[in-house]
């Protein structure tokens, strides 16, 4: 008798999992992210460099905020913390206008 209610409560467990593997597509979509989430370890780079008191129009990290088209990227992609994007977006603006950068709608 025990053996039968042990396999009742394996069945119930492996049901759930059935279910989500129906929803595949859903699901790939998700662990898709997640992934890449997890690889993507978001921390300012403005504030791991102590050096750095300020960010310099001059400095050749600012290509990596900006897209090809000149757009500049938004912090919740870069993981630029508030404070560091603030100045970030001084600085690209003052590299467009030395021509260091292009400007967006190019
Ligand atoms: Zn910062």
């Amino acid at each position: 008798m025990s053996e039968n209610k042990e396999e009742v409560v394996a069945e119930e467990k492996v049901a759930p999992v059935v279910e989500e593997k129906d929803e595949k597509t859903a699901t790939d979509k998700k662990k898709f992210y997640k992934q890449h989430k997890v690889n993507k370890k978001k921390v300012c780079i403005f504030c791991e460099d102590k050096n750095c008191k300020f960010i310099d129009y001059k400095d050749p990290r600012l290509k990596k905020f900006v897209t090809e088209k000149g757009k500049i990227i938004p912090s919740r992609q870069t993981g630029t913390c508030s404070r560091h994007q603030r100045e970030l977006t001084v600085a690209i603006k003052r590299a467009r206008n030395i021509a260091l950068l292009p400007f967006s709608g190019d």
